[in-house]
């Protein structure tokens, strides 16, 4: 239950006063999460990302031009234009030392008259400019009294906004947010964190609202850090609160020789890499040592990481008990199964698939065998968490392409086992501050070597007006027998609307490639998208247009060319995952990047990164530089936490703080108990962390 003293500020935001039913419909679209109404909570985190300045009051002889003054004078004329004619309406206002003319277009004569008067005193604030030699301030942002003036914020906040959404409105609505804010606990109080001296939360949102000077809202500002901070212990004590969880059953040490495993590797045809090698006995340390292992495998697109894991999992196999490996998608669960399976079976264990799409008796029996162990490894997708899945006696969970799945799907899986050890793999090279954050102090395993004999991808930009040339090439291409993903560029954040413009492509590939087209794409029904992959790979078909369906893991090594349309549209490291589709061949590989000219410069920046590195750690590093870190790991993509008042590139210092001190709370109990602990409470509410409520609950 949320503690009663939040209760104003989960209200929704549409019943502040002075807002209406239009008002109300643009601020849930502006600010609502998922769809749902804005709250006031929302309007409050929603901060503003500059200031225009009203401070400097010059006399009119002299304010500089092309700046935003305020003026005091008297208004002299007014010069109203002819009847019916499009010219200005013009008012002259002045000072003792000279004067300026205010420009209104399509001006409401009576708002006119009554705001500036003749002869009376006024402040006008806005952009000065010289037109014809004379000073001019068309539209002036501000016309006020004295009266007016007194209560004119002279630093005003500006905020992001939609359309249809003035500005006025929403710093009033904000506002009226604000008043609403009550006196909270101070959850920081007697951590004692080594930091200079914070205001508190509620000091801080009224200093970024209300800012008294432009330094206020800056990101580095004492205000914004004591708003990040509290984010992000929120986030940390969640974090902090589940890996106990987790700890709290202590883990089993799982015993193995090895045996499995080393056949395994003797059957491949090639050798470990020394990454691999190291990572394997990094996992092998923690599957048998007696605490839970929460580890994280970090690996560039085709770094081996899969079959690190395989090898864990078989371990665990032989040690008696079983392992489950959840992919984020079917296409990719399937593929894991056909790779691996073969391997499986000739060293003598029993691997199954599950998947949402299997057959009502085919599904039985999985379950079945899983129940009684005689399945020793499962692949699948979501199906795995579901409720009447249930094992003999599950030992490693494997979770693929990690951040795509939130943190209770991770749990739920590795609930099904009696303390189940946990390897979540991920191909997208998460940067260090992003790991502390995004997935708490998880130990990181990384895969920094790609195994020998991988080909340089030849990474090329072109603007999409040269789609022709790009067409023609292709065609020579694939007359050698080349194969070539197309992927064609996510319109909107919206499924349907992506495949549409993948079907649209694919016809017009056909007009020139005829039935060597393929398509898939997410909307497509499961069978259908593994006819197509099949077809690809098999090599009936030449060019596979794609939707990012394509993004993880799908393996063809004969697949050469990857196009990729509008590719200032996509991550950086997005790009990047996609590009790893091509270059796991022998053949030299070629990755188009067609982009909507003209480029801006950050645009440019991050195309000339991917052309010049293809390490992944780096180019995600970059990204965040450039971008932020929501980039990074697609915000679109579920699981992530998505911070609103902190920013890692900024605030990335403070994890470490509060992490610490989100390990100190959780670890001394007492501290969620009486006033500190409900001040934590709130705390967590705010930031709707109710599911580590929940754990603080359970535990
Ligand atoms: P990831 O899961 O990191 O994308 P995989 O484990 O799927 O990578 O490996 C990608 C491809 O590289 C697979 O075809 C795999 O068999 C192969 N591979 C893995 N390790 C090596 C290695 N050490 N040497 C050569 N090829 C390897
Ligand atoms: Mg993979």
């Amino acid at each position: 239950m949320r503690p009663n003293i939040l209760t104003p500020l989960f209200a929704s935001a549409a019943g502040l006063p002075g807002i209406g039913p239009k008002t109300g419909k643009l601020l849930d679209r502006l600010l609502g999460p998922d769809n749902a109404p804005a709250r006031i909570v929302d309007l409050l985190f929603h901060l503003p990302h500059s200031v225009i300045d009203r401070r400097n009051q010059p006399k009119i002889a002299d304010a500089p031009i092309d700046q935003v003054v305020t003026l005091k004078a008297r208004v002299a004329e007014h010069r109203a234009p002819p009847p019916r004619s499009r010219a200005p309406f013009k008012v002259l206002v002045e000072d003792e030392t000279g004067d300026v003319t205010l420009v209104f277009f399509l001006a409401n004569h009576a708002w006119i008259e009554k705001s500036l008067p003749l002869g009376a005193e006024r402040w006008i604030s806005g952009k000065l400019e010289l037109y014809d030699g004379h000073r001019q301030m068309v539209h002036p942002d501000r016309v006020v009294d004295a009266e007016g003036f007194a209560t004119m914020p002279l630093i005003e906040p500006v905020y992001g906004l939609t359309e249809g959404l003035y500005p006025r409105v929403l710093a009033k609505a904000i506002a009226g947010a604000l008043a609403k804010l009550p006196v909270l606990p101070d959850w920081l109080e007697g951590l004692r964190l080594p930091l200079p001296h914070l205001p508190s939360f509620s000091q801080a949102l009224t200093a970024v609202h209300h800012p008294g000077t432009p330094k206020d809202i800056e990101p580095d500002s004492p205000a914004r850090a004591r708003l990040a901070l509290d984010e992000l212990l929120a986030h940390q004590i969640a974090l902090a609160l589940m890996r106990e969880r987790l700890r709290i059953r202590v883990g089993r040490p799982q015993v193995s020789a090895h045996r499995v495993a080393s056949q395994i590797e003797a059957a491949l045809p090639f050798a470990l890499t020394a990454a691999q090698q190291a990572a394997l006995a990094e996992i092998r340390a923690d599957l048998a040592a007696p605490h839970r292992m929460l580890r994280l495998l970090q690996g560039d697109v085709g770094s081996g990481k899969t079959l690190v894991a395989f090898l864990a999992m078989a371990d665990v196999v032989e040690g008696g008990r079983q392992a489950a490996l959840m992919a984020p998608t079917e296409i990719l669960a399937r593929q894991h199964f056909a790779g691996l399976q073969p391997r499986a079976e000739a060293a003598g264990m029993i691997m199954a698939l599950l998947t949402g799409r299997d057959k009502a008796a085919e599904r039985a029996r999985t379950l079945e065998g899983l129940r009684n162990g005689t399945i020793q490894i499962v692949i699948g997708t979501h199906a795995l968490i579901q409720d009447n899945v249930a094992f003999r006696d599950l030992g490693l969970v494997v979770v693929d392409e990690q951040h795509r799945f939130g943190v209770h799907q991770r749990l739920a899986l590795s609930d099904k086992g009696e303390a189940a050890d946990i390897l979540v793999m991920t191909a997208t090279p998460i940067p260090r501050t992003l790991v502390l954050s995004y997935f708490g102090d998880m130990d990181v395993s990384a895969l920094r070597e790609k195994p020998p004999g991988r080909q340089p991808i030849d990474t090329r930009a072109l603007p999409l007006e040269r789609l022709d040339d790009v067409i023609a090439r292709l065609g020579k291409a694939i007359e050698t027998g080349a194969r070539a993903y197309w992927v064609c560029p996510l319109v909107a954040e919206n499924e349907e609307i992506d495949a549409a413009a993948a079907q649209e492509r694919f016809e017009m590939l056909k007009m020139f490639f005829g039935e060597q087209v393929g398509l898939i794409h997410g909307q497509m029904k499961g069978p259908d998208k593994d006819a197509a992959m099949a077809a690809f790979a098999a090599g009936q078909t030449r060019v596979l247009v794609a939707t990012t369906v394509i993004e993880v893991g799908v393996d063809v090594p004969e697949a050469t060319i990857i196009v990729i349309e509008h590719a200032e549209r996509f991550g950086l490291s997005q790009i990047h995952q996609l590009r790893g589709r091509v270059g796991r061949g022998k053949g030299a590989s070629v990755c188009l990047l067609l982009y909507k000219a003209p480029l801006g410069d950050v645009a440019k920046a991050r195309i000339e990164i991917l052309r010049q590195t293809e390490d992944g750690f780096l180019i995600a590093e970059e990204d965040l530089k450039l971008r932020g870190e929501g980039e990074v790991l697609g915000t679109r993509q579920s699981g992530t936490p998505g911070f609103k008042l902190a920013s890692l590139d900024v605030h990335g210092g403070l994890l470490p703080l509060a992490r610490d001190a989100a390990q100190k709370i959780v670890a001394d109990r007492s501290k969620l108990d009486g006033p500190s602990g409900e001040a934590i409470r709130v705390l967590l509410h705010l930031f709707e962390r109710e599911e580590a409520i929940r754990l603080i609950e359970a535990g």
